[in-house]
């Protein structure tokens, strides 16, 4: 049994996606091909913006959006410590302080109460942790949509409102999630994708894509994306980078885009089983009636995980972490100056998390041996919820 099976999805898309690859290899424009515009196109009318940036990879995707904003030193953005590494890493990298909100216990998401609380401490001129530094000018959030589920958009897009802060959605797992009737990717003034393989949509190498309905911001991200370009070439009128997606790689997303609401939906359903085969056993994730979750993971609570993931291994079923260490406890953020405690749910997580094989074509009788195994290797354990 695999994590996620991506040979299923390949040879099911095997037509589309030879009579795709061959096209790039006929017209040779591996760099800016017309796929990129293509694949643009179909995305942004898929996620619902007016806009989307190909580009190299989700990290990419989140940094352009803040050095388009001119977010740097001297700055706050704040995010969560339970998610991957790269949602806090692009604020470091354009060089602004990552502030970190704990999340909500039945969601994995920021907790936008919290968020509020931790904004108002930097505009009165608190230190948010003892190694940031002081003075900080909040600018803006990075929202996860942890494993799929979109975060709570109402009560963030209150409090971004009233404190004044940009948004960026991280995405990355979330593309195919819907809040409220829309989808993940166009929340906030722009949001963030990553086309990493394993990710709900995924190509065969690294990829991303940045959306937003902002008619200037589109024009400084392209811009950023081929090293600041101006009206040609070789006129540079901002510092940039080399951002840009594969042709290829739009090739492959273009035959994946084909099915992708297909496979979303078959996610449902894979979920569903899990949630009534595991109900109680332990604790599984929520599902709201309000949204979708991508379904980019699937992941548990139980206070024994490394005794169910040792029975599991053992039946031959593959299972993950996601994540074993907060953030704030990561040697790379030590300059922040958190330790141990500071953010309780975000560190409960790491020690009760672990997550099953998740993808579209995960049979039922596969599902069934996950489910029993998971019940069997719980059993005579307490565990609460
Ligand atoms: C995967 C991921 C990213 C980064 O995407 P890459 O394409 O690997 O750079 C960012 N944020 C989250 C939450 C992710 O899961």
């Amino acid at each position: 049994m695999d994590f996620i099976d991506l040979k299923k999805q390949q040879s099911r898309i095997a037509g589309s996606l030879r009579r795709r690859l061959d096209a790039v290899l006929a017209h040779g424009a591996y760099i800016q091909g017309p796929e990129i515009v293509e694949l643009e196109k179909q995305l942004a009318a898929y996620v619902g913006t007016k806009h989307c940036l190909a580009c190299s990879s989700g990290t990419d995707a989140l940094v352009i959006p803040l050095m388009a904003w001119g977010i740097g030193p001297g700055d706050a953005v704040f995010t969560t410590p339970f998610t991957f590494v790269a949602t806090a890493e692009a604020a470091a990298l354009v060089g602004a302080t990552p502030v970190f909100v704990d999340v909500n216990p039945d969601t994995f998401n920021i907790e936008p109460e919290s968020l509020r609380r931790a904004v108002r401490r930097v505009k009165a001129g608190e230190r948010p942790s003892p190694g940031a530094p002081s003075g900080l000018k909040a600018r803006a959030v990075i929202p996860v949509d942890l494993f799929g589920l979109p975060a709570d958009y109402d009560a963030l897009n209150a409090v971004i409102r009233e404190e004044g802060l940009l948004l960026l959605e991280d995405a990355a797992q979330g593309l195919g999630g819907i809040y409220k009737g829309k989808k993940a990717g166009s929340f906030g003034h722009a949001g963030a994708t990553s086309f990493f393989p394993a990710k709900p949509l995924g190509c065969y190498g690294d990829g991303g894509a940045v959306f937003t309905d902002d008619d200037a911001l589109i024009e400084v991200l392209r811009s950023i994306r081929v090293h600041g370009q101006g009206t040609d070439k070789y006129e540079n009128v901002r510092i940039g980078m080399n951002g840009r997606l594969d042709t290829l790689q739009a090739a492959i997303l273009l035959a994946k885009l084909e099915i992708f609401e297909d496979e979303i939906v078959a996610r449902q359903e894979v979920a569903a089983r899990y949630n009534r085969g595991l109900e109680g056993v332990v604790q599984t994730p929520k599902i709201f009636s309000h949204s979708r979750s991508a379904w980019a993971q699937y992941s548990v609570l139980t206070d024994h995980p490394a005794d169910a993931m040792a029975k599991l291994k053992a039946e031959g079923i593959p299972t993950a972490v996601y994540y074993p260490k907060p953030l704030h406890l990561q040697k790379a953020f030590a300059n922040l100056g958190h330790k141990p405690g500071d953010f309780p749910v975000s560190e409960s997580f790491s020690k009760r998390i672990f997550s099953l094989p998740m993808h579209p074509y995960l049979s039922a009788p596969d599902q069934e041996k996950v489910i029993s195994a998971v019940r069997s290797a719980v059993r005579g354990k307490a565990d609460p919820r």
